[in-house]
């Protein structure tokens, strides 16, 4: 299957309008693999909900106008508490789940993320550029589906439209974005024509389209009466920014009695990064030295 791990931007001729499509297969599978080792019966609908954040999170990620990462998470007091996913600039993915109840998540049919999130659930976009502020906008989770959920969130803090369309199945995430720009190219009337014409073309996409068509035959079918100008797709993976430094830091951070204390009662501190799965262990010598490094450091 051509351009699968890619976003494909595209934008509409003589409109204020623009779109993204993107299909993950190699980095979703990557994702729902660590999450079925982490537990031990992770639930179908949970990681096709890992799948949707992740490719809801890269299409978000295509506003990025500066080097950092852009994080997508929902919370509540559900069965499942909290899922989440990760783009980096690069375009880097990955994504993490909370599950408290799998056997309550399995027993459900075809639950809603709002469903399996419970009651008071949020919606959270958190943009931490590596220089510069950090931003978060949060709306309470009204709708029932993530697609209807960012779109609320759009229609609460930006001016500007912005429709999608996400699925998941055990093979394939994908999803696909269209948004209106600031006017620039057309009058008022005229984008709002098209906007109305391209979400109506757009709302004809099926899940089973989108999870086996390729990109340009996808928007081949919705869009052939459209000029459409496509960009050059942007490769995106699997990507995780644990590591051994990482750690160290987090035992820092936790300070030396705490971390004796903690190696008096078992013989190693243990950590394993719940995006990856990656085991990360640290003995008596290799924390002494790590708090005489920094020791070192601050003089
Ligand atoms: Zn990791």
């Amino acid at each position: 299957m051509a351009n699968t791990d890619s976003i494909q931007h595209f934008i509409f001729d003589s409109t204020d309008i623009r779109g993204e499509i993107i299909t993950l297969e190699e980095a979703y599978q990557q994702v729902r693999n660590n999450n079925m080792a982490a537990e031990d019966a992770m639930p179908e609908r949970v990681l096709q909900l890992l799948g949707e954040f992740m490719a809801a999170v890269a299409l978000l990620s295509g506003t990025l106008k500066f080097e950092g990462l852009l994080t997508l998470q929902a919370r509540g007091d559900g069965a499942m508490p909290m899922i989440m996913a990760e783009a980096s600039y690069q375009k880097g993915l990955r994504a993490a789940v909370q599950v408290n109840d799998a056997a309550a998540i399995e027993a459900l049919e075809s639950a809603s993320l709002a469903d399996l999130l419970g009651n008071q659930g949020l919606l959270a976009i958190l943009i931490q550029p590596d220089k510069g502020e950090r931003y978060q906008g949060i709306v309470p989770l009204v709708k029932t589906d993530l697609a209807e959920c960012l779109e609320d969130y759009f229609a609460q803090s930006e001016q500007l439209g912005t429709r999608f369309w996400l699925a998941a199945d055990e093979k394939r995430a994908t999803g696909l974005m269209v948004q209106e720009l600031p006017q620039q190219l057309a009058d008022a009337k005229t984008n709002a024509e098209h906007w109305q014409t391209i979400t109506a073309l757009a709302e004809t996409i099926k899940d089973e389209e989108l999870l086996s068509l390729d990109q340009h035959t996808i928007l081949y079918r919705l869009f052939n009466e459209e000029e459409v100008r496509l960009f050059d797709p942007v490769p995106v993976s699997f990507q995780c920014s644990c590591s051994e430094e990482r750690c160290a830091n987090t035992i820092l951070s936790i300070g030396q009695s705490e971390a004796q204390a903690i190696l008096s009662e078992q013989d190693l501190i243990t950590m394993d990064c719940h995006f990856c799965g990656q085991k990360y262990q640290f003995g008596p010598q290799q924390v002494e030295k790590i708090f005489a490094e920094a020791d070192k450091a601050r003089h």
